[in-house]
């Protein structure tokens, strides 16, 4: 029989790589709790309607890239490809946004989308994911911008750019959309084929088509910034004057639109110079009308979301600092069969006391035993003579000397070294 692999877009994260993992996930829930918000953990599959109402029918994550099945009770149920629908169900659901009251939440962990599998892509990718609930005020962008680039300074991402725009809101986007189909009904023979579909359906996704003909089509196309209603407009503007006040440099895009129907007013990315053509780390914005596609009452909402498998990426390449690597603080081991028992009750002593402690389980003789104590500070060795004299030998591994120290003194002794 041939083994079996895991599925396409899939990968696993191994004891080389997961420590730096958890470094990741470690400094995100330090920077979370430092800017007020809680840890929320939602399922990983909710009701296909959430997707689809929330996220919008006509978004190329709905049309093809969801897990979708029907469960056992023939019910339609996705994997989540994004949070954002999910957090905000949960919050409606669990009435955290009651009588104007506001919920910061933040969560990780995995999203599924079928999307060709590349470099930085996952099928089954990892995110981090911010979401300050219940408030409108433009100085909540800011504080979820900045919430972003925060996490970014301490995990020591450099060169760095942050994009935003305004993509409008349910009274002036329909306005500019109309203006769009105009300009791209004139320019229909330079499109490609998705965004000749696009044209009726979601004109605004033609904006940021990656294909080249349809860039230069686009880059011509009417100025969302003209077509904004006074609101939007006073709150792109707050938002600028926000950031500019905590001191961090923007480009504005007006191509900007990001692929989910439920933003509005800001949207925003954090792009990195060190990843190819999936150069985002970070992307998000402002979505008030989420709360009422998905059946909830008005309820605005704005969020990030940052893809863990990027960041690790970006880190990689530039030699960024995981911290430390952890690693077992002390190797007991026996120098004779006769002592095994006496190391394995040892080991379970510093442990018991909080130390990082392992011994042989697998009968290799001393030799063996010590070569794994020599990644460890210290090594606690018994033989015939320490069993005899209720002592263990410890060595520090580093210094490579080494004192008898009485058994019933030897988690101290370790204690005051550590
Ligand atoms: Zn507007
Ligand atoms: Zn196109």
């Amino acid at each position: 029989m041939t083994l079996i692999n895991a599925p396409r877009g899939t990968r696993d994260i191994l004891p080389s790589e997961s420590w730096k993992w958890a470094y990741i996930i470690k400094t995100a829930s330090q920077t979370m709790q430092d800017f007020g918000f809680s840890e929320i953990h939602i399922p990983i599959f909710e009701h296909t309607e959430l997707f689809s109402r929330g996220v919008g029918e006509t978004t190329d994550i709905v049309e093809k890239e969801m897990y979708t099945f029907n469960d056992r009770g023939g019910r339609s149920i996705t994997l989540r490809p994004e949070a954002t629908a999910g957090v905000m169900r949960c919050a409606l659901e669990n009435n955290l946004c009651v009588q104007g009251a506001s919920a910061k939440l933040w969560s990780w962990g995995p999203m599924f989308r079928h999307e060709r599998p590349q470099k930085g892509r996952y099928r089954q990718f990892y995110q981090i994911d911010a979401e300050c609930l219940g408030i409108s005020n433009a100085m909540a962008d800011v504080e979820v911008i900045s919430l972003s680039l925060e996490l970014f300074r301490r995990l020591g991402l450099r060169n760095l750019e942050v994009v935003i725009n305004s993509v409008g809101c349910e009274k002036c986007r329909p306005v500019y959309r109309q203006k769009l189909v105009d300009y791209f009904s004139a320019h229909k023979d330079s499109l490609c084929e998705t965004c000749l579909d696009r044209l009726s359906r979601n004109p605004l996704r033609i904006l940021d088509c990656k294909k080249e003909q349809c860039g230069l089509v686009a880059d011509g196309a009417p100025d969302i910034f003209d077509s904004l209603c006074d609101e939007c407009r006073e709150h792109f503007a707050q938002v600028r004057a926000g950031l500019e006040r905590l001191g961090f440099s923007y480009r504005l895009d007006k191509r900007l639109v990001r692929g989910l129907d439920y933003y509005t007013k800001t949207a925003y990315e954090i792009l990195s110079g060190d990843l190819g053509a999936q150069n985002a780390v970070a992307g998000g914005g402002r979505y008030d009308n989420l709360s009422s596609a998905i059946g909830g009452g008005k309820v605005p909402g704005v969020g990030f979301a940052c893809g863990v498998d990027r960041i690790m990426l970006v880190m990689e390449e530039q030699g960024c600092s995981f911290g430390q690597v952890p690693k077992t603080r002390v190797y007991c081991a026996a120098l004779d069969e006769e002592s095994r028992a006496s190391v394995q009750v040892l080991t379970h002593e510093l442990r018991k006391a909080g130390i990082s402690a392992e011994c042989d389980t697998s009968g290799r003789g001393f030799k063996a035993q010590m070569k794994n104590a020599g990644a460890c500070d210290f090594a606690c060795i018994i033989g015939q003579s320490e069993r005899e004299n209720n002592s263990v030998a410890v060595k520090d591994m580093k210094a490579g000397v080494q004192e008898n120290v009485p058994v019933n003194e030897a988690v101290n002794y370790l204690r005051d070294r550590l």
